[in-house]
């Protein structure tokens, strides 16, 4: 005899009298009753039910797929929010946000060359001044007074 699978219509399958799991394919008595819900439902309930069951089973799967794509646009976002930035001073590259492009110096280099400079110039002259002095002496190591020197 020729039916329908009860779990999935789109199966089709001979069954015989005999077998319990006649009214789903062997493929979903195996993979869907048995192997998901088997211990929380009865065979009789899990019949009685199984509309309900359905849907749930395809709620649970639209969420495992949106978990997915959540996570895809997380990590798809992550590498926009923040943007690689050389510090005029040390050269090293760092990382910032972009509302925070502005940023020239790294955190180490803004202690100890922006925040003293800061007293005596502004901003734009702090960077002309940063890009002569590298100009002229290369990008060696070098300190506050070695800028301060070149100042004057
Ligand atoms: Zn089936
Ligand atoms: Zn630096």
């Amino acid at each position: 005899m020729i039916r329908k699978c009860l779990w999935d219509e789109s199966y089709i399958y001979e069954a015989n009298e005999n077998d319990n799991y006649k009214l789903l394919c062997k493929d979903c008595y195996f993979n869907i009753y048995k192997e998901l819900y088997s211990d929380k439902y009865q065979w009789h309930d899990f019949l009685k039910n199984i509309e309900t069951i359905k849907a749930k089973h395809r709620i649970n799967e639209l969420e495992k797929e949106l978990a997915f794509y959540k996570q895809k646009l997380v990590s798809l976002d992550g590498n926009s929010e923040t943007l690689e930035v050389e510090c005029l001073f040390c050269g090293e590259r760092f990382q910032v946000d972009p509302k925070e492009a502005w940023k020239y110096a790294c955190t180490d280099c803004f202690k100890k060359f922006v925040v003293p400079l800061r007293r005596l110039y502004d901003q734009r002259t702090i960077k002309t001044l940063i890009v002569a002095f590298k100009e002229a002496h290369g990008n060696d190591n070098f300190e506050l007074e070695d800028i301060m020197k070149f100042a004057k």
